[in-house]
């Protein structure tokens, strides 16, 4: 049956639904909630508005809508081979964001912050990026939207895995190691740790510190930031009419996994709004690396995005701004700290950390490719891994919805560590 689910016209925001408003951002000097001038420096209008809005819709331009079109909606794929090797009576349908043009989730909040940037008449976007999936999708945003783009990326993925870095120059992005020279920041951790292997968190220092010096520039993130999780929803407001369409009425839990948490909250929000209107009780397990257990081990306080302390705090599940975790092969799940609205949602009871050692997400990706044939993410494996091992506990029909964040072809020496035996245990 062709899939006639629309692409969404709004983005969905819980924080017009929640029982408790969210804690809000506070400036790092005055720890005063931000405001919208304290934001300008680093990013355009409509996406600080965005950042602090409580309106429960957002509508979305038609050039990003159009910037939608080629590769969504997504498809929501029941995975039946899957279930069979894991002996479930559970339905478990995937929700596949490997088909965008760079082969994960992030490409949706990438074309509409490259969109916001070119409209307010930006020339150049400074970001971060860890094993480059963030970096790719923006380099691809950025050449649709005609601006440059800057990229820190941790140093450790920049020497180690090559791919995204071309794929970032293919599209035109420029890209840096990060700690690098170039930056007054960069120097300092330099100095400090000449073999630091960088950080997310480093990577966010820098790239903010290039776009607040230059009145040409600003800077964009990847995940955390509640705009961030606002783009993301197209994935859940699609999931929610798809499952409906293949004859389900409910899900019982939806699994993601949670790095940044941009991905699970886009994707469980639109489910928790329909828990919140009373229409359904849908869980939620966010699975987070046992390396960078932000969720399960971090403490819910106010916290930095980045090393210097250049972001504002922000209220969070976190391991501390200072935190480097093992170079785990899940690159995109190695951040400190845990998007505010997520971390909002576990504190209000919505969603359930779960801790997964990495040689359990592999053998989890490695079962699924066996079965449906996609090479999930190593990121997206964890959520895989958490269904699996919850799948397999069952013992009545229950339906399950995973987040399958991103694909993994660009990830198989990983793979082929895991299958040789390489690979260590994280817990
Ligand atoms: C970046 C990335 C993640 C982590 O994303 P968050 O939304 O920040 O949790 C997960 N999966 C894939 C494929 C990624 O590229």
């Amino acid at each position: 049956m062709p899939d006639t689910t629309p692409i969404p016209t709004h983005w969905y925001n819980i924080v017009a639904d929640l029982p408790v408003a969210p804690p809000p951002h506070l400036h790092p000097g005055t720890r005063e909630p931000v405001t919208a001038e304290d934001l300008a420096p680093l990013f355009p209008s409509a996406l600080i508005e965005q950042e602090l809005t409580t309106e429960q819709y957002v509508e979305i331009p038609e050039p990003i809508r159009e910037a939608y079109r080629t590769w969504r909606p997504a498809p929501l794929i029941r995975a039946r081979e899957f279930e069979k090797a894991l002996g479930t009576p559970a339905r478990i349908y995937v929700k596949y964001e490997g088909v965008s043009p760079v082969g994960s989730h992030k490409t949706n909040t990438a074309v509409a912050q490259a969109y916001y940037n070119a409209e307010d008449g930006v020339k150049k976007v400074t970001t971060e990026t860890g094993a480059g999936q963030w970096g790719s999708a923006l380099s691809f945003a950025c050449a649709k939207f005609g601006i440059a783009l800057e990229v820190w990326q941790v140093r450790a993925s920049y020497e180690s895995k090559p791919y995204r870095r071309h794929l970032m120059e293919t599209y035109g992005g420029t890209v840096r190691p990060s700690p690098s020279e170039l930056t007054e920041s960069g120097r300092k951790m330099l100095a400090e740790f000449p073999d630091t292997p960088g950080s997310l968190g480093m990577a966010v220092t820098e790239a903010v510190e290039v776009a607040a010096n230059d009145p040409d520039a600003r800077y964009a993130l990847g995940s955390v930031l509640n705009h961030v999780v606002l783009h993301q929803t197209v994935i859940g407001l699609e999931a929610v009419e798809q499952l409906r369409g293949a004859g389900e009425a409910n899900a019982d839990v939806v699994f993601g996994c949670a790095g940044g948490g941009s991905n699970l909250a886009g994707l469980a929000f639109p489910f928790i709004r329909e828990v919140l209107h009373g229409k359904a009780q849908t869980r939620i397990v966010a699975a987070e690396p046992a390396a960078c257990p932000s969720i399960t081990q971090g403490e819910y306080r106010y916290d930095h995005g980045d090393v210097a302390g250049l972001t504002p705090l922000l209220k969070m599940h976190t391991l501390g701004q200072e935190f480097v975790p093992d170079p785990i092969h899940a690159g995109g799940l190695r951040y400190h700290g845990m998007a505010p609205l997520l971390s909002h949602t576990v504190d209000l009871g919505y969603v359930t950390g779960q801790a997964i050692d990495q040689t359990d997400s592999f053998a989890a990706g490695v079962l699924f490719a066996r079965t449906q044939g996609i090479v999930p993410a190593p990121e997206s494996a964890h959520a895989i891994a958490a269904a699996a091992e919850y799948a397999r506990g069952l013992t009545e029909p229950e339906v399950l919805v995973i987040g399958l964040s991103g694909h993994g072809m660009l990830d198989l020496p990983a793979y082929q560590a895991h299958i040789d035996g390489d690979l260590i245990s994280t817990t």
